[in-house]
C-alpha cells in the first residue's frame, strides 16, 4: 500500500505566495511517486484572495484539501485545526511563505522511512531577518531551556515531519494557550535533526510583530514551566531576609551608642524596592491565573466554516 503524506500549510493572507508555493509543492509531489500526497491548507480567516484561490486550485488539483476557519485564530490554533483533519501516515508542517524550502521534504521522508518519528529542520542561518530578531530569539531559547527540564530544540520552527503517532499525540493536547513548538518537545518519540538555511519570505509581508513575538515568548514560558512562580517566591524570601537583618541592625545600633539617624531616602528606597517586588510577583501570579481562567472556560479551540476533503485519497 502506498503511504499517504499530508503537507499542512497554515495560511493567513498568503495570496501573493500561494501560486509559487503550490508550484513547488506540486513538483515535489510529482517527483516523489512512492507516496500519496495531500496538501491541506488551513485558511486562518484571511481577508485577501487566499480562500478563492484555494478553491480554484482545489478544483484543478485533487490533492488539495482545505479547512476554512470562521475567523483569524492565529497560527498556533490554525495548526491544531489542521492536525485534527489529518488522517495520513505522516504529516509535514510548512509555512506558506516558502521560508521553509519544500525541497527538504524528500530528506525528511527518507529519515522517516529509517524509523524516526519527528524529523525537524533546524535553521543554521536566517536570511532576511534583522540582528534584533536574531538576538531576541536566541535569548528566548536560552531562558526557556534554563527553566524547564524538557529539552527544547533551538532554532527550529514548526517545519517538520511527524509520524502518525506524533499526530495522534498532538491531537490530544487541547490547551487553549498554545505553544506548539513546546508540544513537539513534550511528546517525545524518536527525533532527528536536519539543518537548512532559512530563506527570506518569498512574497507578502510577515504577520508577526515584536508585540506578538513577545506575547508568544511569555506564552511559551508560562505554558511550559512554573519556574517564574518559584523565582517570585525565592526573591520574596531573599528580600524579607535582608530586611530582617537590617531591622536587627537598626535595633542593636543604639546599644553601642550610635544615634539613630533620620533617613527618608533609605526608607523610600526600601519601600519602593519591596513594592516593586510585590507588583512583579503579583504579575507573575496573574499570568498563571489568567491561563487557568482561559482553560476553565472550556471553549472550542476553533470553529470551522468549511472543510473540503480532497478526492484523491480514499
Ligand atoms: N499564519 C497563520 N495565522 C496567523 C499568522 C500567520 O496561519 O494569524 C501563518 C502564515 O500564513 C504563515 C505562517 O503562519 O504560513 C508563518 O507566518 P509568518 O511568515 O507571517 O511568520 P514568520 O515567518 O515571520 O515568523
Ligand atoms: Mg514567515
Amino acid at each position: 500500500m502506498t503511504k499517504s503524506i499530508t503537507v499542512l500549510i497554515p495560511a493567513y493572507n498568503e495570496e501573493p505566495v500561494l501560486p509559487k508555493l503550490y508550484e513547488r509543492l506540486s513538483s515535489l509531489a510529482n517527483s516523489e511517486t512512492k507516496y500519496k500526497f495531500e496538501f491541506l491548507f488551513v485558511n486562518d480567516g484571511s481577508n485577501d484572495g487566499t480562500l478563492p484561490l484555494l478553491k480554484e486550485l482545489a478544483i484543478e488539483d485533487h490533492r488539495i484539501s482545505y479547512v476554512n476557519l470562521s475567523r483569524n485564530f492565529g497560527k498556533e490554533i490554525a495548526m491544531i485545526a489542521g492536525i485534527d483533519h489529518v488522517d495520513s501516515d505522516a504529516m509535514v508542517i510548512i509555512d506558506a511563505d516558502l521560508q521553509d524550502p519544500p525541497e527538504l521534504i524528500p530528506d525528511m521522508l527518507n529519515l522517516w522511512e529509517d524509523g524516526y518519528d519527528d524529523v525537524y529542520a533546524r535553521r543554521t542561518k536566517r536570511l532576511g531577518e534583522s540582528w534584533f530578531k536574531r538576538t531576541t530569539s536566541a535569548l528566548f531559547y536560552k531562558v526557556l531551556q534554563r527553566s524547564t527540564s524538557i529539552p527544547i530544540q533551538r532554532d527550529t520552527g514548526d517545519f517538520r515531519l511527524l509520524d502518525r503517532r506524533c499526530i495522534d499525540a498532538l491531537k490530544q493536547i487541547r490547551e487553549r494557550e498554545r505553544y506548539t513548538k513546546g508540544f513537539f518537545s513534550w511528546i517525545g518519540y524518536k527525533k532527528k535533526e536536519i539543518t537548512y538555511v532559512r530563506d527570506p519570505r518569498a512574497a507578502g509581508v510577515t504577520k508577526w510583530n515584536y508585540f506578538k513575538l513577545f506575547n508568544l515568548a511569555i506564552d511559551g514560558i508560562v505554558s511550559f514551566t512554573t519556574a517564574p512562580l518559584r523565582i517570585a517566591s525565592v526573591f520574596g524570601i531573599l528580600v524579607s531576609f535582608v530586611a530582617f537583618i537590617y531591622i536587627l541592625y537598626l535595633l542593636i545600633r543604639p546599644l553601642f551608642g550610635v544615634p539613630t539617624g533620620g533617613g527618608y531616602s533609605s526608607l523610600l528606597a526600601v519601600m519602593l524596592f519591596i513594592g516593586g517586588v510585590q507588583l512583579l510577583s503579583l504579575g507573575v501570579i496573574g499570568e498563571y491565573i489568567g491561563r487557568i481562567f482561559n482553560e476553565t472556560k472550556q471553549r472550542p479551540l476553533y470553529l470551522v466554516e468549511e472543510y473540503h476533503k480532497n478526492k484523491a485519497k480514499k
